[in-house]
């Protein structure tokens, strides 16, 4: 059966202006990283994608390699918007990104202009798309030219294949490097996406003024530290979670001291009325220069809990120092 979107889908979801741009992105974003490949259950992933639209999540943030396998999820991603959501596409940002290994031999991986051009080629077969709303480089490469990398994006923009480019994993000096070279080439960079969440503190050492100052959006990726910013691990790994399939979240990160961490966010979450999940993501939206959170869900109440969270309330000063005393423990 064909899907037809919810109509009260823009009724919840809170907006955020994208840096200086003119693109407004969903306080929660959706990331295909996970559950979206060949490996994964069709019909879930299906429902996921048409619950969060439903519930106001515009962005869908996709990889050349998403999978298992590498380009499964793009591919997966473009049959559904070409039978559901093809008469939804102007409501749709999707993102993809070329940075990681990709294909074998020299021209696969990195940030060469061949490598940048050929993988968005790709993506673009396999998303079914004329062009994607942002194209992200999606790590530096230390040894090829900045430039040829920037100038690579600036060419997509021209040729249509995507509207706004972003940088990815790039610490705060190069990402300033790579915002004056795009700009001097007259393709501002839209959008930022950095590992960012309670756990992980990276972007507050510059990479964050960096950002403001240049009037560039921020996306935080794995908010909920792949899932260790919830309850799931408290009592062990449950069968259904990512540790427990040991595919980038292996069992050994989850230590006694990160479990007497949680514990202790997740006792806080509760007084104040929510999930340590919904908590984990409004710690990240307490900071303007964050545009949208990128969650990654392999069950539609994670969608739908993390969308509810929105409504918790502010944190107090006292609260945020009550979080940082737990993270220090
Ligand atoms: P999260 O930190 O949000 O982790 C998501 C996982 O946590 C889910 O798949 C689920 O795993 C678990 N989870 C989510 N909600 C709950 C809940 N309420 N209760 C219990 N468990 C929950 O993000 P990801 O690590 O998935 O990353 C998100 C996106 O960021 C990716 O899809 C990708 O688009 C992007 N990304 C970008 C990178 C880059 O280099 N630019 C690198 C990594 C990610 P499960 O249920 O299976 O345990």
């Amino acid at each position: 059966m064909s899907y037809s979107a919810s109509n009260s889908r823009y009724h919840e979801m809170i907006y955020n202006r994208c840096g200086n741009s003119g693109l407004k992105l969903p306080a929660i974003s959706l990331g295909l990283w996970h559950n979206f490949g060949d490996v994964d259950v069709r019909s879930n992933y299906e429902q996921l994608l048409f619950r969060a639209f439903d519930l106001g999540i515009t962005h869908f943030d996709l990889a050349n390699n998403y999978g298992p396998p590498y380009g499964s999820a793009e591919r997966n991603f473009g049959d559904i918007l070409d039978r559901h959501l093809r008469k939804y596409r102007d409501e749709l940002i999707i993102s993809s990104k070329a940075g990681y290994d990709m294909w074998e031999g020299p021209y696969g991986e990195w940030g060469s202009k061949k490598y940048l051009v050929a993988s968005l080629n790709q993506s673009l077969k396999r998303l079914k798309l004329d062009y994607v709303d942002i194209f992200y480089h999606h790590r530096p490469d230390p040894d090829t030219p900045l430039y040829e990398t920037m100038s690579a994006l600036d060419l997509i923009v021209r040729q249509g294949k995507a509207l706004y480019v972003g940088i990815s994993n790039y610490p705060p000096k190069r990402a300033q490097e790579a915002f004056d070279i795009l700009e001097r080439l007259g393709t501002p960079c839209l959008i930022h996406q950095p590992k960012y969440s309670m756990f992980v503190r990276d972007p507050e050492e510059g990479l964050l003024e960096v950002l403001d100052k240049n009037g560039v959006g921020c996306i935080p990726f794995s908010p909920l530290a792949q899932g260790l910013l919830t309850d799931k691990y408290i009592h062990g790994i449950p069968r259904d979670s990512r540790a427990f399939r040991g595919h980038f979240l292996q069992p050994e990160q989850i230590t006694d001291n990160k479990i007497s961490k949680i514990k202790a966010l997740n006792n806080m979450a509760q007084e104040r009325g929510e999930s340590l999940a919904q908590m984990a993501v409004n710690w990240l939206r307490k900071d303007e220069r964050v545009t949208s959170i990128l969650i990654g869900a392999s069950k539609v109440q994670q969608i739908e809990e993390a969308v509810a969270g929105l409504k918790c309330p502010a944190f107090s000063e006292e609260e945020l120092q009550k979080i940082e005393a737990i993270l220090d423990q």
